[in-house]
């Protein structure tokens, strides 16, 4: 028997179908890549709304706030609202919210980290380039920590440096100084390119290492992500797919919290790495084997058109 995921194809649409209610889409390589429309993508989450599916957005990009996404969705064709929209920086202000966290917010990331935490009525510090600027053993004199932090949260940040690591590990080294993290990725493909993308995880690896300890990670495949929505809308885990293209993050994250999956090879993840994980003897890479797989997310629109004329 094979491991790998089945091809969703028409001798499975309607089992596919009848098995959800509720859609969690993961974004980049999904339904777009960086500005550009991924294919049909749109037309086939507008289409399993249409036939009732309730869907989300669920993302571990830090960069954007969800009212950028919503704007960013529509003008891509998709169908979406505030609401709709899940991502790692609003778990993030979901997660302090419920602590009651009074204090300040240390942040390394973006503004769509920082808009998050306006929303829910959390002080932060702001986010800005922090060049080291004179010798490295002058920033012993020249920061100044805020006695108000009491939590560090690390996000993407195209603008991470010397100074702002060393201004996180002098917080962390409170054991009251909270950890936390937007994601882990490693890393985001570049089309046409041999150049590499360095994702968040090797930003917060980076804090990790001095802080000697880990962080609280807030999106896939942590479980956080997923009781931030269902418990605002919900959801049952055996009533929910989730579509993804990174099966480290994705996948796992649905497997983790018992959803059903679909993995597209859109993104990320090709059919080979799909193969090497089915044969392999290591039961931790067949977590990462999704239920069903598709070329890409547009090729889901044929499978429901042909379904109304069969
Ligand atoms: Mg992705």
């Amino acid at each position: 028997m094979t491991l790998l995921p089945r091809r969703l194809d028409q001798t499975c649409i309607e089992e596919f179908l009848s098995s959800f209610d509720n859609v969690l889409s993961d974004c980049d390589g999904v339904l777009w890549y960086g500005d550009t429309l991924l294919g049909q993508a749109n037309e086939a989450l507008n289409q399993l709304r249409a036939l009732g599916k309730k869907i989300f957005y669920v993302t571990n990009n830090s960069t954007k706030s969800r009212d950028e996404y919503v704007a960013k969705c529509k003008r891509l064709g998709y169908i979406a609202d505030k609401e709709e929209i899940v991502s790692s920086s609003y778990v993030m202000a979901q997660y302090l919210k419920q602590l009651d966290f009074n204090k300040k917010v240390y942040i390394i990331g973006m503004s769509g980290m920082t808009k998050e935490l306006d929303d829910v009525g959390i002080g932060h510090s702001e986010v800005a380039p922090e060049p080291l600027t004179g010798h490295v053993f002058d920033l012993v004199d020249t920061i100044k920590l805020d006695p108000e932090v009491g939590a560090v949260a690390v996000g993407f940040d195209g603008h991470f440096s010397f100074p702002k690591i060393m201004r996180a590990a002098s917080y962390l080294n409170n054991p009251n100084c909270l950890f936390i993290c937007t994601n882990t990725d490693e890393k985001f493909p570049i089309e046409n390119s041999s150049l590499i993308f360095p994702g968040t995880g090797c930003l917060v690896k980076c804090v990790e290492v001095v802080a000697e300890r880990p962080p609280v990670v807030m999106g896939k495949p942590s479980e956080k992500m997923f009781s931030v929505i269902s418990d605002k809308h919900q959801l049952k885990p055996s009533r929910t797919l989730m579509i993804g293209d990174r099966c480290n993050t994705d996948i796992l994250f649905g497997k983790n919290c018992g959803l059903h999956t679909l993995v597209v090879l859109s993104g990320v993840t090709t059919m080979k790495d799909l193969e090497d994980w089915a044969d392999s003897t290591d039961e931790e890479k067949h977590k990462l084997l999704a239920d069903y797989y598709l070329p890409e997310l547009g090729d889901l629109v044929s499978l429901l058109n042909n379904r109304n004329i069969q």
